[in-house]
């Protein structure tokens, strides 16, 4: 690798392939890894890369753990390539602002922060294309604010508090502030002074008011030379002037090109968001062969996992043109019953468990267009693919992009949704878009 300018570390895949999709979009040659990369993993391909997103899957798991693993993502980062003082550090998490009040955004910006020597940085999770907009530091999904919204009911990080800046202040010991829409407003040098006169005051992150991809783009050029950027995927669209990069609409199709689909297809969702609830819904309704992941079976100590591989089969058998769905999407009441017998943590891991091995399982049996729905659902189930790298191709819908992987069973279409994001007919949408490129 000769010039990385941008080194992002994500706290979840999904997040991460967002992320690069945006970067992408701006033009940026992206490359994202799965985990920190090991001695293994072949450099030679990744020739004239712009970004590196290492993907972690941190977001809920202890906070000393995911500390751990962001300083080692980014001592990787910083060995790489030739212009490490030029290194920007970008780190991604999900544009609701997904945590507990044990963090991990707060633990881990402070860790960053003190291992890049640098006393201020930026919090700003909006994402205007997909409807996260940032007031007065109160955080919008669509229309409700974040705590009306369906992430009150998420299963591992509810989102009760809509004021991000006590949110991400209850997680850190530095003090939190705030850039608010006037300042933004007002445009990049407004935002320089504001940044020097909050530092005056002595405080270390801020908070940034967000409606629009414009002032996105605008207020982007305050974070040039930042050492350390935190946020969503959306501010990544205000990056790639920073470093010079201006693409049009056919470098970045160019870019984003991917080899021709082949194989089997299907769709693993363990997302229990109020879109992916619709999505898997819509599915069905249109007649999509499904199966469902029941959790109460698998407490049970039912192999489902064999069950389900076995209806694809059988499902494959009958006809090889369509996708089939495999599901533990369910609703929040039916959430809360099955985490009120096993705990929340529990009943996450027994289904990403189930899950990412009925997603190997698939491939196995010759799927390779894989659409995975949930941020945590699309960790496992990459992790138990053994993928390392993913080529970040054309985008099906914001922050959804589609992905090419090489696995130990060949090459993979793989698309990550993140659980809120995508429309209705997402997952026909996704398979058509794959099929006209
Ligand atoms: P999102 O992107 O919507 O946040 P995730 O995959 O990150 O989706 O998180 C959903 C979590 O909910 C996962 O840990 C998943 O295993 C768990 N889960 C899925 N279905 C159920 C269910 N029926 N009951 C309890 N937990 C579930």
């Amino acid at each position: 690798m000769s010039r990385v300018l941008l080194g992002c570390i994500a706290d979840d895949f999904t997040g991460a392939t967002d992320l690069a999709n945006n970067l992408v979009r701006g033009g940026m040659r992206v490359v994202q890894t799965i985990g920190v990369p090991t001695e293994s993993t072949n450099f030679d391909a990744w020739a004239d890369v712009d970004a590196v997103v290492v993907a972690l899957k941190s977001r809920t798991i202890p906070a000393s753990d995911a500390v751990a693993q962001s300083l080692q993502a980014l001592a990787w980062l910083q060995s790489q390539g030739q212009s490490n003082e030029s290194l920007q550090i970008y780190f991604k998490y999900c544009s609701t602002f997904d945590s507990t009040d044990a963090g991990n955004i707060g633990p881990v910006t402070d860790a960053l922060m003190d291992a890049l020597q640098t006393n201020f940085t930026i919090a700003c999770p909006a994402f205007p294309d997909n409807g996260r907009t940032i007031f007065k530091g109160y955080l919008f999904v669509g229309d409700e604010l974040l705590h009306e919204s369906g992430m009150r009911n998420h299963p591992l990080t509810p989102m009760l508090d809509s004021n991000l800046v006590r949110v991400l202040q209850a997680q850190t010991q530095r003090k939190v502030g705030l850039i608010d829409y006037k300042t933004v407003a007002a445009g990049s040098a407004v935002i320089t002074a504001r940044i020097a006169e909050l530092q005056a005051s002595g405080i270390s992150m801020a908070i940034v008011d967000a409606t629009s991809n414009a002032e996105l783009v605008e207020a982007g050029k305050a974070w040039k030379n930042m050492p350390l950027i935190t946020a969503g995927s959306g501010i990544a669209i205000g990056l790639p002037q920073n470093f010079g990069i201006h693409a049009t609409a056919e470098d970045i199709a160019k870019a984003s090109k991917l080899p021709a689909p082949q194989g089997l297809q299907a769709i693993v969702s363990g997302s229990c968001s109020v879109a992916t609830n619709a999505q898997v819904a819509k599915f069905m309704a249109q007649g999509g062969s499904s199966f469902h992941v029941d959790p109460q079976q698998l407490i049970a100590g039912a192999d489902v996992t064999e069950q389900a591989l076995a209806w694809a089969k059988e499902q494959f058998a009958k006809s090889i043109s369509k996708p089939l769905l495999v599901y533990a999407t369910s609703t929040p009441e039916q959430v809360k019953a099955v985490q009120a017998k096993l705990g929340v943590e529990k009943s996450g891991e027994l289904i990403e468990h189930a899950l990412s091995a009925i997603a190997k399982g698939l491939v196995d049996l010759g799927v390779r267009q894989l659409v995975v729905a949930g941020g945590e659902t699309s960790g496992a189930c990459v992790q138990a693919l053994g993928v390392k790298q993913l080529r970040i191709g054309p985008q099906i819908s914001p922050g959804v992009p589609w992905t090419h992987a090489i696995t130990n069973v060949g090459e993979l279409h793989v698309a990550l949704k993140s659980g809120n994001f995508g429309s209705v007919d997402f997952f026909n949408e996704a398979f058509e878009q794959l099929k006209t490129g």
